[in-house]
C-alpha cells in the first residue's frame, strides 16, 4: 500500500498577530517547519505601526502599552530584547508615570509606579488603595503567571490568587462604591476596570482593574521604542532566524487551500474560523462558534500634534496613558455601549506614546491616540465627542492638531478582520465567555478536528499583547503530536 505523502510543512499558522507569531516561534523552536500566512501586507496584526497622519509621525494601529507583554511568561521567555544577528533588539521604554486620570478640568488622579506616591495623592482613599494593590504589585510574576497562564496553577498561585481572588471576582462597580469614598480613587479604579470592555456591574471586572493596577505598580506600562511594530518585527526576526517562513498579503479563505501540514493554527476569531473551516467542523462545535458574542466596539482617532497636549493639570503631561471622565461617565459609557446605545459624553482612553518615546515624531512634536467605546458595528461619528472630552481637560487641544486619522469600527475591521464590529478583544470578555473561551474545555485551544487549533484572543486568557494564547495553543498542539 502506498504511504501518505509527507506534509509540505509541519505547521501552518494563519494570522500574524502577537498570538500567531508567538505560536509560530514556539513551534519552530520545537524543531517544526512552520509557515505563517498573513492577509495584510505588513505582519503584526494589533502590533502594526504606520505613518497614518503625516510623514515622520509613527502611529500604532492597535496596541501601544505593553504591560501585559512585560509580565507575560511567554514573552519573557522569548527575551525579545535579545536580537538575532543583524537585527536590533526590542526596547521597551517607560513614561515617567504609567497612568493619569483626568476627571474634569480641575480634578485628576495620578497612578505612579510607586504605590506610596499614588496613595499619598488619593487623600483618605490612599490606605485602601495601598491595601488593595500592595501585595499584587509586589508579587507581579506570580500574579501574571496565575492569571495569564490558563493551563496550570503555578506553585505560588494560591497566595497571589487569594490576594487577587476574592475581590477580583467582584463587579468593579462594587469596589468603586464600597472600597473608596472619593471621586479620584473611584475614577482611577473605574478606568482601569473598564479595559475589560464590559459593563462594570459584571462579575470579574474588578479583577481586570486589579491586574492592570498591580502591573502598573509592579512592572509599569511601557511602550515599544519606534512603535509597537518593533515587537512584531522582533518576533518575525526570531521566526525567520530559526528557519520559519512568513508570507504576507495572503488572505486565507478556506482550509482546503492550505499546504498540507500536521498542525493548522488559526489566529482568528470564531466568525472567520467558521467561514474558513466550512463543513470541516462537527455541528456541535460549529454551533458553539456561531453563538460567540462580540463585545462593544471602539471608535479611535490618531493625531499628529504640534506640541504636547495642553493638559489643564500639568501632572498629566508625564503619563503615558490618560483616562478622561468621571467614574459615573466610565460606568455609563460601558453600560450603554454594551446595550447598543451611544452616549454624547463618553469616557475616553488616550495614549501619548511620545511622552516615553520621542522617536515617534519630529523634534518637539507629539502623537496621541484616543478611543471611546461604541456599540458593536456603530456607524456614528464619535470624533466630535472625543475631541470635546479632550478639550474639556486640555483647553486649546484642537489648536495643536496638525493631522488626524479617524478609525470607525468599519475602518478597524478593514485592516484587521479580527476586529469584528470594532471589538478589540476578540469577543465579549464577560464571565461566561471567559469560562468558555471559545468552548468549555481544559484545552480550549484545541478544536474537535485533529490537528486544527485556535490561538487568537478569542481563546484563553483573552485580549492583550501577551502571546499566552499563542504559546498555550502551540504547547497543546505539540503535546498531541507526541
Ligand atoms: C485600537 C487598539 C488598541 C489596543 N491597545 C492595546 C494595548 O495598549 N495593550 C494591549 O496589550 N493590547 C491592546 N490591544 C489589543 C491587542 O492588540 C490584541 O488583543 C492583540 O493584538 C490580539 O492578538 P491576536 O494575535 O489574537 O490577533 P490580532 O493581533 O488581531 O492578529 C490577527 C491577524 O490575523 C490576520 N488575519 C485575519 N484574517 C485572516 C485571514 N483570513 N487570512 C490571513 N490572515 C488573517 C489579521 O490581518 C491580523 O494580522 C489594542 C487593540 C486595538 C485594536
Amino acid at each position: 500500500m502506498a504511504s501518505a505523502p509527507a506534509p509540505e510543512v509541519d505547521a501552518v499558522v494563519v494570522g500574524s498577530g502577537p498570538n500567531g507569531l508567538v505560536a509560530a516561534v514556539t513551534l519552530v523552536e520545537a524543531g517544526l517547519r512552520v509557515l505563517v500566512l498573513e492577509a495584510a501586507e505588513q505582519p503584526g496584526g494589533g502590533l502594526r505601526s504606520e505613518q497614518l497622519t503625516l510623514p515622520g509621525f509613527v502611529h500604532d494601529l492597535g496596541a501601544t502599552v505593553h504591560a501585559l507583554g512585560l509580565a507575560s511568561p511567554a514573552m519573557r521567555a522569548l527575551d525579545l530584547q535579545r536580537a538575532p544577528d543583524g537585527h536590533s533588539g526590542l526596547e521597551l521604554v517607560h513614561p515617567p508615570t504609567p497612568l493619569g486620570h483626568a476627571i474634569d478640568a480641575n480634578r485628576s488622579a495620578i497612578l505612579h509606579r510607586s504605590i506610596g506616591d499614588t496613595a499619598a495623592g488619593l487623600g483618605r482613599d490612599g490606605r485602601a488603595w495601598r491595601r488593595m494593590l500592595a501585595h499584587l504589585s509586589a508579587n507581579w510574576p506570580g500574579l501574571a503567571a496565575s492569571v495569564l497562564d490558563a493551563t496550570h496553577l503555578p506553585p505560588h498561585a494560591p497566595r497571589e490568587l487569594f490576594a487577587f481572588g476574592v475581590r477580583g471576582l467582584w463587579p468593579a462597580s462594587l469596589v468603586t462604591r464600597t472600597v473608596f469614598r472619593d471621586e479620584p480613587a473611584r475614577a482611577l479604579f473605574a478606568g482601569l476596570a473598564a479595559h475589560a470592555a464590559v459593563p462594570l456591574g459584571q462579575p470579574l471586572t474588578a479583577g481586570i482593574g486589579l491586574m492592570l493596577g498591580g502591573l502598573a505598580h509592579g512592572v509599569g506600562w511601557p511602550v515599544a521604542r519606534g512603535g509597537s511594530q518593533s515587537v512584531a518585527d522582533a518576533l518575525v526576526a526570531r521566526l525567520l532566524s530559526l528557519g520559519g517562513e512568513l508570507r504576507t498579503g495572503h488572505r486565507v479563505t478556506s482550509l482546503a487551500e492550505l499546504p498540507s501540514a500536521r498542525i493548522v493554527m488559526l489566529d482568528l476569531t470564531p466568525r472567520q474560523v467558521r467561514a474558513i473551516a466550512g463543513d470541516a467542523l462537527p455541528a456541535r462545535y460549529a454551533r458553539r462558534l456561531d453563538r460567540w458574542r462580540y463585545g462593544a466596539g471602539v471608535f479611535k482617532v490618531d493625531w499628529a500634534l504640534d506640541g504636547p497636549v495642553p493638559w489643564a493639570d500639568p501632572a498629566l503631561a508625564s503619563a503615558g496613558t490618560v483616562h478622561i471622565g468621571t467614574s459615573e461617565q466610565v460606568a455609563r459609557s460601558e453600560r450603554e455601549a454594551a446595550r447598543g446605545r451611544h452616549v454624547g459624553d463618553p469616557w475616553v482612553l488616550a495614549v501619548q506614546a511620545t511622552v516615553a518615546d520621542p522617536t515617534r515624531a519630529p523634534a518637539g512634536k507629539h502623537t496621541l491616540w484616543a478611543y471611546c467605546r461604541v456599540p458593536n458595528g456603530s456607524t456614528v461619528d464619535a470624533l466630535p465627542a472625543i475631541e470635546a472630552q479632550l478639550e474639556r481637560v486640555a483647553p486649546g487641544f484642537r489648536e495643536r492638531v496638525l493631522g488626524r486619522y479617524v478609525s470607525s469600527p468599519a475602518t478597524l475591521e478593514a485592516w484587521n478582520a479580527n476586529l469584528v464590529g470594532g471589538d478589540i478583544g476578540g469577543g465579549a470578555t464577560d464571565w461566561r465567555q471567559l469560562a468558555a473561551r471559545p468552548s468549555l474545555s481544559l484545552t480550549p485551544w484545541a478544536t474537535p478536528v485533529p490537528g486544527l487549533f485556535l490561538c487568537s484572543s478569542s481563546t484563553l486568557p483573552g485580549g492583550g499583547v501577551h502571546g499566552m494564547s499563542g504559546y498555550n495553543a502551540a504547547r497543546a498542539a505539540l503535546a498531541r503530536l507526541n
